[in-house]
């Protein structure tokens, strides 16, 4: 199959280079094609901006949704974001790899997915009506392709807990999950978090790559996180709330989209 890896660490020698290694190590043995976007190796502009739209007319009020779907649908994108669109249709797979920076992924993944992913491919796709609010959610340019996280964080595992300081590390990373990957369709793997990632040794780094290739050995099995889809009936029209009585007994927060 093929694998498409975004990985967002500037430094190679990290803990991050060094598990971004042996995932293609691992996945290139296993028989799989791989292809890695190191963002800070290319030198990843983050910010979109009008620069992204060199079609637009000079002095024009920059409208970004609609230069966005110009663009895409024109074909007058930039060239380094044209290349990870073909990169991300490529892919059966796809792992954004990156250390958990204040709560969320570093600014140059988060840029790579405002400028990736443009009006008309990974959103505004389908009908938008009083009966329909498009092909997301589970619907979408990438249906039928799975996606997973694999995170570090400096912070211990008991702080991610339902009641730990931090947060549950499942709604922490909700709007990655279910807002980035599941809303252009991709069906979500749980994520593979390595908590409390200073205290690293041989012997640790072992244990965590060897978990690491057996969830790797499951790319393509293991069940998807079980969203609802938007077009599945879960949700009123229009208003895209969930129908009453859907959830479970305490089931509240972001748990409602998972049925
Ligand atoms: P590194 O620092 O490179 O390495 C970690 C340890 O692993 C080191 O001891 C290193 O020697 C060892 N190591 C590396 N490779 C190997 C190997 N092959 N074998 C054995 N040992 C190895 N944390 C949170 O929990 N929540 C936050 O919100 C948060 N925000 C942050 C914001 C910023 C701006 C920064 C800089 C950090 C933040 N952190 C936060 C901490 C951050 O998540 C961790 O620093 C990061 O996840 C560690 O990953 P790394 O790849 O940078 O590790």
């Amino acid at each position: 199959m093929k694998i498409f890896i975004v990985y967002a660490h500037p430094e190679p020698r990290s803990l991050n280079g060094s598990l971004r290694d042996r995932m293609v190590a691992t996945l290139t043995a296993e028989g799989h094609e791989v292809i890695v976007s190191d963002l800070y190796a290319q030198g990843w502009k983050a910010a979109l901006d009008g620069a992204d739209f060199p079609a637009e007319a000079a002095g024009t009020r920059l409208d970004v949704v609609a230069a966005s779907h110009r663009a895409f649908a024109e074909g007058t994108q930039t060239a380094d974001v044209a290349e990870e669109q073909r990169r991300l249709l490529w892919a059966d797979a796809v792992i954004l790899q990156f250390p958990l920076w204040w709560f969320s992924m570093p600014a140059i993944l988060k840029g790579w997915v405002e400028r990736v992913y443009a009006h008309g491919f990974a959103y505004g796709v389908g009908e938008h009506s009083d009966r329909r609010w498009g092909d997301r959610y589970g619907e979408g340019v990438f249906a039928g392709k799975r996606a997973m996280l694999v995170v570090t964080t400096g912070g211990w595992s008991e702080h991610y807990l339902e009641r730990g300081i931090n947060g549950p590390i499942d709604d922490l990373l909700f709007p990655i999950q279910h807002g980035i990957l599941f809303y252009p369709g991709f069906s979500v793997l749980d994520p593979f978090v390595v908590y409390r990632a200073s205290k690293m040794d041989a012997q640790r780094f072992e244990s965590v790559a060897t978990e690491l290739d057996r969830r790797l050995s499951k790319l393509f099995v293991d069940a998807p996180i079980a969203y609802r889809p938007q077009n599945g009936g879960d949700y009123e029209i229009p208003s895209m709330r969930l129908k009453e009585g859907l959830e479970q007994a305490g089931q509240q927060g972001f748990r409602l989209h998972r049925s």
